[in-house]
């Protein structure tokens, strides 16, 4: 039989006890990073979610890309105040259509006890479930943020 080998089967192990973040990160700085990391300013990414407002919804009499950009500036300031979440999944939805980040990512920092927060670099945001996963360069800082890898 060729699949019959006498090689030792491995043991599982249990998985290695998680070390506590001693400043987790919160679901308001994950978006500031990420704003951050794209080279947007605030005004930018109001700007985008006006274009997108105004690209998909009805548009009201004195809707403006110039009053839409005011009122999407306040409603991002609203969501990057430290320790804030949004409370309509929907804007979490429609601001990832403009800025990219996980939206899962984002409600696991909202909602989780920090033991179970996914991993996020404090530099740039960027987290093991992101399309260009990073490199990690220690426990919370991507090899692009920190490459000497001091921590961040
Ligand atoms: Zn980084």
């Amino acid at each position: 039989m060729y699949l019959n080998h006498d090689f030792p089967v491995a043991k599982p192990r249990p998985p290695l006890p998680r070390i506590a973040d001693p400043k987790p990160m919160t679901a308001s700085e994950y978006i500031r990073l990420r704003r951050r990391a794209a080279k947007l300013s605030e005004h930018d990414l109001a700007q985008r979610m006006a274009s997108l407002y105004v690209s998909t919804a009805k548009r009201r009499p004195g809707d403006t890309i110039a009053t839409l950009t005011k009122a999407m500036s306040l409603i991002l300031r609203a969501i990057e105040l430290p320790g804030a979440v949004a409370r309509r999944r929907r804007t979490i939805a429609s601001l990832a259509a403009v800025l990219p980040f996980d939206v899962d990512v984002y409600w696991q920092l909202a909602q989780c006890p920090p033991e179970r927060h996914p991993r996020v670099c404090r530099g740039c945001g960027t987290s093991a479930h992101d399309h260009d996963a990073p490199r990690w360069a220690t426990r919370t800082s991507c090899e692009r943020c920190d490459p000497a890898g001091d921590g961040l």
